[in-house]
């Protein structure tokens, strides 16, 4: 038995949030798991990405086996500057200034204090690799970055999900994001408007014809910002929008990407306007089923320390989908960390130990 020490989890947990350590700069925190995990038989390893590492752990196992991947994320939303924890009656929070940051840095003290235990105790266990990667808060740009092949795992377990502890996320969406462009002909909006093609019109058509909000149980499109025009006197030249779709199903989005872009394209040249489409793939999605092994392994392990797995799809992305999209069978779970990207984020001490005991129960398993 792997013996967690709970005093010191907690303990490490709030010298985790008390690093500040935004998108991009995150070398405070991985300097901090690189000093805690300096084990012999632990390999930590930096690897570049933007102005920042992501860092990959190797712990050698007592047995052979093949080594599985725990993977968390070292960035933190902003408000994230000197937090000041507060742990009252077995719940941590900040001090109502800041988020706490147990997105991710709940999964980062579990994770150090499972190899601490590990190293510490006589339990036999196999290899291991835990990623923790960067810059995940502005668009999973760690793992984008990360080259997976220098990995030998082919399961991983991420924990980067909130709720009570227990949640398994089996599947997550494609995400599509557009950059509309929108180029009319200016003209004296009192003197001479026929001479002009509004833009701003031109979008606002378009905008209607598009599809909104849910689509059907798999699938959500939104158009979040607009932009256009100068002045209530001159025809508008120019009018932008930002606007994605996502779907569980890959053939799904295909579907709605392919309505998006004809609707705009026939908006634009109703009225004479020119159109510029941006597309960028933002991540793919993924989809496990109960009898996947990975979803396996981790539902038992939760059975084990008593608690019932609940199946969850999730509408938003994670380190989870870029690493199923590298070949590597990933899933989901929480950490139980609340409220996240909010100042009034917490986590019960309780949910803390329990993940631990989790991510214990998983590494007695594989
Ligand atoms: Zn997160």
């Amino acid at each position: 038995m792997i013996a967690i020490n709970e005093k010191r989890l907690v303990d490490t947990f709030l010298d985790l949030v008390k690093i500040s350590s935004p998108s991009w700069k995150e070398l405070p925190v991985i300097e901090y798991i690189e000093k805690s995990t300096a084990f012999p038989g632990v390999e930590a390893m930096r690897y570049p990405c933007g102005a920042s590492f992501n860092l990959l752990v190797r712990v050698e196992g007592t047995r052979k086996g093949a080594p599985v991947l725990f993977s968390c994320h070292t960035d933190t939303v902003k408000p994230c500057e000197n937090v000041r924890p507060l742990l009252k009656g077995g719940k941590i929070t900040s001090d109502g200034t800041t988020v706490l940051g147990g997105d991710d840095k709940a999964a980062v003290a579990v994770f150090v204090e499972t190899i601490r235990a590990l190293k510490e105790g006589d339990a036999s266990f196999g290899p291991m690799e835990f990623l923790f990667s960067c810059a995940e808060e502005l668009g999973l740009h760690g793992v984008k970055g990360f080259d997976f092949s220098v990995l030998k795992s082919r399961l991983a377990f991420v924990f980067d999900s909130g709720g009570d502890i227990g949640k398994i996320i089996l599947k997550a969406p494609y995400h599509m994001s557009y950059g509309v462009t929108v180029k009319g002909k200016p003209a004296h909006a009192g003197m001479e408007p026929e001479k002009g093609i509004s833009a701003v019109r031109v979008l606002g058509e378009m905008i209607s014809a598009i599809p909104h909000g849910r689509i059907d149980r798999e699938t959500t499109v939104n158009v979040g910002t607009v932009a256009g025009g100068r002045a209530t006197n001159i025809v508008a030249e120019l009018a932008e929008m930002a606007m994605e779709a996502r779907s569980i199903d890959r053939k799904k989005l295909q579907n709605i990407d392919a309505k998006i872009t004809g609707i705009i394209k026939a908006a634009a040249k109703k009225r004479g306007a020119k159109v510029k489409i941006a597309k960028t793939l933002e991540y793919s999605g993924f989809s496990l089923g109960k009898n996947d092994r990975v979803v396996k392994i981790l539902a038992g392990a939760m059975e084990s320390i008593g608690i019932n797995p609940s199946y969850e799809v999730s509408g938003g992305g994670s380190d989870t989908n870029v690493i199923n999209r590298a070949g590597i069978k990933a899933v989901n779970t929480s950490i139980g960390m609340r409220n996240v990207h909010t100042k009034k984020e917490y986590i019960l001490i309780k949910d803390l130990v329990l993940a631990a005991r989790l991510v214990r129960a998983i590494a007695e398993r594989v």
